[in-house]
């Protein structure tokens, strides 16, 4: 039975305790279903804007495929803290990404 470090409840648990991610290096999410819920919870306009852009704004990003900054956003989307690589260079691609109301 494989296990997978949750870093928000510093846990070792099951990986049926994760949702799946193939965004991720390893195919699954960083936190735990648990963890993610209750992040969901706290941050429901953050969550729906997440899902609702990411859906609709996947094609424009293709120009960004392959950088920094394609990885970055699809650990942003994906719920990871990447707060480590916010550096300049995908600073405006955030920007561009999140910055634009409806
Ligand atoms: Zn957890």
């Amino acid at each position: 039975m494989a296990t997978k470090y949750c870093a928000q409840c510093e846990q070792y648990l099951d990986t049926s305790k994760f949702w799946k991610n193939k965004a991720r290096h390893d195919g699954w999410q960083t936190h735990c279903i648990e963890c993610q819920k209750r992040y969901d919870k706290d941050n429901p306009e953050q969550r729906a804007r997440r899902t609702k852009r990411w859906k609709d704004k996947r094609d424009p990003l293709a120009k960004y495929k392959g950088g920094k900054a394609q990885d970055a956003l699809e650990q942003f989307m994906a719920g990871d803290d990447v707060t480590v690589v916010f550096t300049d260079d995908i600073e405006g691609v955030l920007e561009d990404f999140l910055g634009e109301e409806e």
